[in-house]
């Protein structure tokens, strides 16, 4: 099934995003993190796709197929083109395909430190036309509620996000961030530029100090005030400041929700104790607006 399918028969759309495994590590310690998310019944999993690519032992296509076909929960397997040529990617649209995965994230990618690329495909919208052109795939694309890092004139990203829309992408997940208003401004300005595609909240419950200081150099999100005061008062503090993270995420969600955002995806990390506090946190929030509930393991106290 299209995952853009369940924006239309659900009011709210709520997802988990995991990683596979370093190579160094056997697969299967991912295993474990799928039974206990599976559980909480999120509408879809999505599985990242290692930085600069690699078409041999791809372990995103596994885990999403094992997502789909052993727990019946649709897969998202992301993918990004910047390091690979036309060959390689129909290869990994096709094997998608073969293991029953329905959904792509198609992306650029981070362009890596040498700035060498193969050439084939400059920006997202190569490849999202491409997996259009070339797969029956639900396409997905992702968004930048504080522009993209490497955006000069932040103003341009809302006119990249309607060539995502028109090069075929079913909806977007945006990149996390802390501050809800930036999430609002992205969907007023999505609107008056006639995007009609669901845009979903991407929100990152930020658990330990180091974690917050990776991501604000990657992806540039703004930290507000309150959030640097909870990370400065607990970061000796690792579970008060996991049960802090958590509650800041959870107060970020339920403010999401109650101004009718379309959908929330947890970048869960591969960590089921917080996909699960969280959730439990919220269950009934998300079964009061949706027919269909979330999961009776988790509403009830
Ligand atoms: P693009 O949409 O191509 O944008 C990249 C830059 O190019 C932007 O500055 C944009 O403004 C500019 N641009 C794009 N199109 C044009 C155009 N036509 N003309 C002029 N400028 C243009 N990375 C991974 O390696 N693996 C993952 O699994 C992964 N998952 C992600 C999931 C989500 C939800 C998000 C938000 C990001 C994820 N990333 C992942 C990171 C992503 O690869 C980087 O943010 C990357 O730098 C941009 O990818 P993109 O598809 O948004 O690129």
């Amino acid at each position: 099934m299209k995952i853009r399918e369940l924006f239309d028969e659900k009011k709210l759309v709520y997802s988990f995003e995991i990683f596979p495994p370093k190579p160094v590590y056997p697969i299967d310690t991912v295993f474990s993190t799928i039974e206990e998310l599976s559980i909480l019944k999120p509408d879809y999993i999505s599985v990242t796709y290692g930085a600069g690519g690699g078409i041999i032992n791809n372990r995103t296509a596994e885990i999403s197929s094992l997502i789909k076909n052993k727990y019946n929960i649709e897969a998202l397997a992301h993918l990004t083109c910047i390091s690979s040529n036309e060959e390689q990617m129909q290869y990994i649209l096709k094997d998608l395909e073969s293991k029953g995965v329905s959904n792509v994230l198609a992306l650029r990618g981070d362009i890596i430190d040498n700035g060498e690329t193969l050439g084939e495909f400059k920006n997202s919208q190569d490849i999202i036309g491409y997996a259009k052109r070339n797969s029956n795939l639900g396409i997905v694309a992702a968004c930048y509620p504080e522009g993209h890092i490497e955006s000069k004139d932040k103003s341009i990203d809302i006119d990249i996000l309607k060539l995502k829309e028109e090069a075929g992408a079913d909806y977007f997940i945006s990149q996390l961030f802390f501050d809800n208003n930036y999430f609002y401004n992205l969907l007023n300005k999505a609107e008056q530029k006639g995007i009609k595609s669901p845009i979903q909240a991407g929100i990152m419950p930020v658990i330990n100090k180091k974690q917050i200081e990776r991501i604000v150099s990657l992806c540039g999100a703004t930290l507000p005030s309150k959030f640097i005061k909870i990370i400065n008062k607990y970061e000796h503090n690792k579970e008060a400041l996991r049960d802090a993270g958590i509650a800041y995420a959870q107060e970020q969600i339920v403010d999401l929700i109650s101004s009718e955002v379309r959908g929330i995806h947890l970048y869960s990390m591969n960590n089921p104790y917080i996909a699960k506090i969280i959730t439990k946190g919220i269950g009934s929030i998300i079964n009061s607006i949706n027919e269909i509930p979330l999961s009776t393991s988790i509403s009830g106290n």
